[in-house]
């Protein structure tokens, strides 16, 4: 058994899948050869993913750590549009900026839509805090996972690297219901 992990957490408002978020956190904490007593969820305190992968991991017997953003508080950097509101559109990704900052053993992202827009596609309404807090796990060398349906992609060279340390890692089938599998390529994005 390996050390305890950091896990960091990233995931749609609108997720809301208990059974698989708890098979990712178990497929997680098997991947990393992580105990679960001392591993560590860090999440955004956010409704959807955030509230139903906390109380996921408080099931399994992780710990939790939450990091509200600061909805109601502007910072200088603020742009003038921004400042013009009363809730501050940039306190999400501030706050993401500040859990990837403190590091993590690993980054899982729960989107609702895909990496690429459809046409005609909002990307206001599809994910993008989501996506955009993986790519910043990503880009500080986080290796970062994306659960996708039943399956659990590598989001960059980070998370494919470690899936590709132990070839017997590729293809985990675990938790609950034994249904999520870890894939060794980067598909559907
Ligand atoms: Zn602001």
């Amino acid at each position: 058994m390996g050390a305890p992990a950091r896990i960091l957490m990233t995931g749609s408002r609108s997720w809301a899948n208990p059974e698989i978020s708890s098979d990712a956190l178990s497929a997680t904490l098997a991947l990393l050869n992580a105990p679960i007593m001392g591993s560590v969820l860090v999440h955004g305190a956010e409704p959807g993913a955030d509230m139903v992968l906390a109380g996921e991991a408080r099931k399994l017997g992780m710990s939790t750590e939450a990091h509200a953003g600061q909805w109601n508080q502007h910072t200088p950097a603020c742009p003038d549009w921004d400042k013009a509101n009363a809730v501050c559109r940039l306190a999400g990704n501030r706050r993401d900026a500040e859990m990837v900052h403190m590091g993590a053993t690993i980054c899982i992202a729960f989107p609702t839509h895909g990496y690429a827009l459809a046409p005609g596609e909002d990307r206001a309404e599809t994910s993008r805090g989501t996506w955009a807090c993986a790519e910043a796990s990503r880009k500080a060398c986080i290796p970062t996972i994306v659960v996708w349906g039943k399956d659990l992609y590598p989001f960059g060279n980070e998370a494919l690297a470690m899936l590709q340390r132990d070839a017997q890692l590729k293809r985990v089938s675990l938790g609950a219901q034994g249904q999520l599998s870890i894939l060794n390529t980067w598909l559907p994005f």
